[in-house]
């Protein structure tokens, strides 16, 4: 039985981590959970799993008389618990830059980090890696892409890759022109065409400063040159990537869109166990196909590399200024467009740094955030 913390309950990852231990009960045990404020459906997950203490981050302390869970208020018992719980694996599903310190005590302690939380490795890729190398914990990818080039790998060495292919759907507007882009709305940026995620990740993938946001932790994951990643836009979104030999052999890993696989994979790596919870029919899914990625349509794409390419700080430069742009753009106080403005704008104006702490990774995210906000809120 592999004890499991589970950050963001509630969320979709989350979610569909608790469908694959439903699956597996006699395998998994949720140890402790944790949900940003939706305490009404963490409650409920932690009743069904019996899970012994949860803690809410963002809302008014309350108490349950009814309910066998300690519940907890507070980022800092969050951390507190974590330090020290009994566990084996910690799912890393909070969103956004907010879960890179979980990231960290999860490899201080050695323990396994499943992370759905790429902005981890994208503000703080170096260190972490040191401190997993150091610690002998592993990062595994719950990441559809990264689940695949995972599994598509193996043990095969760094030396025979020539590059690895990730997949983007292309969102919703991929096939929309780019003279009509001003015209974006909100609602319209919520609707993804394959996959079923929060709403920051989903601008994120309209936008593909979320495959940019890969580029960058794919680097970090498998330790290769930003030469050798590469992205494609696949529609269908069936293949999750694929693997360029240096003989010119290509691998694909294909499955209907679902996270439970990737969840699954990272709470049994490097073992592919038996479930139901993924049927893909080959003679019912769509033709597959593939196209280059328009860097009109697509700036941010574009800019997210470059600053992966830069390292140091900049990659905490650019996502901050894109959650500060994709909270703005969600509270309708920006347009579609400018969300790239905000984050061109923000790359330089700040200045880089290249070996930074974590102190200076964390400040530097919260002080580019908060300046972006408050230019808005008077508005
Ligand atoms: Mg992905």
């Amino acid at each position: 039985m592999k004890k499991i913390a589970i950050l963001g309950i509630t969320g979709s990852v989350g979610q569909s981590a608790c469908a694959v231990i439903r699956e597996h009960k006699n395998d998994f045990q949720i140890v402790l959970a944790s949900a940003n404020n939706n305490l009404a459906s963490a409650l409920k997950a932690a009743k069904e799993f019996s899970i012994p203490k949860l803690v809410i981050i963002n809302d008014q302390p309350t108490t349950d008389k009814h309910s066998k869970t300690e519940l907890l208020f507070g980022a800092e018992n969050l951390t507190s618990l974590l330090r020290d719980i009994d566990c084996d694996i910690v799912l890393n599903a909070v969103a956004g830059s907010a879960g890179l310190p979980y990231s960290m005590i999860t490899l201080e302690r050695g323990l396994v980090l499943a992370l759905a939380n790429k902005e981890s490795l994208v503000m703080a890729g170096k260190l972490m890696t040191e401190k997993a190398n150091q610690m002998q914990a592993s990062i595994l990818p719950v990441d559809s892409e990264h689940s695949a080039i995972l599994q598509l790998i193996g043990k095969t060495p760094k030396e025979e890759i020539k590059k690895i292919i990730l997949t983007a759907s292309g969102g919703p507007f991929r096939t929309l022109p780019t003279s009509k882009f001003n015209s974006i709305t909100l609602e319209e940026s919520l609707q993804h065409p394959t996959w079923n995620m929060g709403a920051k990740i989903t601008v994120d993938s309209a936008t593909m400063m979320n495959k940019g946001l890969e580029v960058i932790e794919a680097h970090w994951l498998f330790g290769l040159e930003y030469e050798k990643i590469e992205a494609i836009i696949h529609p269908q979104s069936i293949i999750h990537s694929l693997v360029e030999f240096y003989d010119g052999s290509i691998l694909a890993q294909l499955s209907e869109p679902t996270m439970k696989l990737p969840i699954l994979h990272a709470f049994t790596y490097p073992y592919h166990h038996k479930s139901q919870l993924c049927n893909t029919n080959l003679l019912s899914i769509p033709p597959l196909t593939f196209e280059s990625i328009p860097p009109k349509k697509y700036p941010l794409f574009f800019l997210a590399v470059e600053a992966g390419k830069e390292g140091g700080l900049a990659p905490t430069i650019l996502n901050a200024a894109n959650e500060a742009a994709v909270s703005l753009f969600l509270h309708k106080k920006i347009s579609y467009q400018e969300i790239h403005g905000i984050v061109a704008m923000a790359l330089n104006k700040y200045q880089n740094e290249i070996n930074p702490d974590l102190e200076t990774i964390l400040d530097t995210n919260n002080q580019i955030y908060q300046e972006i906000i408050n230019n808005y809120k008077a508005m």
